[in-house]
């Protein structure tokens, strides 16, 4: 695995994630196609954010709704960390696949739940 660079670093350090989802979620997007990091470090409404379900009604941290455009955000749930490696990183893969596409299918009729389990899987997390 690639060390991620200290730019990548800095802009996946400004979700403020927990430690254990920073360190799964860094493995992640540094597998991710040049393309699609591309895509969402361009995308200022682009966010990542965790929240614990057991603490609800959740404050889920939003990007200030000044940002141009439909809000990107990625959420996590900290109970994945009950869960194996492998499964947090498909889940992680999977979201931001859903993304990148936009909840939408690859093309036209495709089911964004397969394209989205597709992708992942290209980037090398498939589904466990
Ligand atoms: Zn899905």
């Amino acid at each position: 695995m690639t060390p991620a660079s200290p730019l990548l670093e800095d802009w996946l350090a400004s979700f403020s994630l927990e430690p254990f989802l920073h360190t799964h979620v860094t493995v992640v997007v540094t597998a991710l196609p040049p393309h699609v990091l591309h895509d969402f470090r361009s995308d200022p409404s682009f966010s990542l954010c965790d929240y614990e379900p057991s603490h609800l009604p959740a404050h889920i941290p939003l990007r200030s709704p000044s940002a141009r455009g439909p809000s990107r955000c990625v959420v996590l749930k900290r109970t994945l960390r009950r869960r194996p490696e492998n499964f947090i990183r498909w889940v992680i893969a999977h979201e931001l696949a859903h993304a990148h596409l936009r909840n939408a299918g690859r093309h036209a009729g495709e089911d964004p739940e397969h394209a989205a389990d597709s992708l992942a899987a290209d980037w090398g997390f498939p589904r466990p």
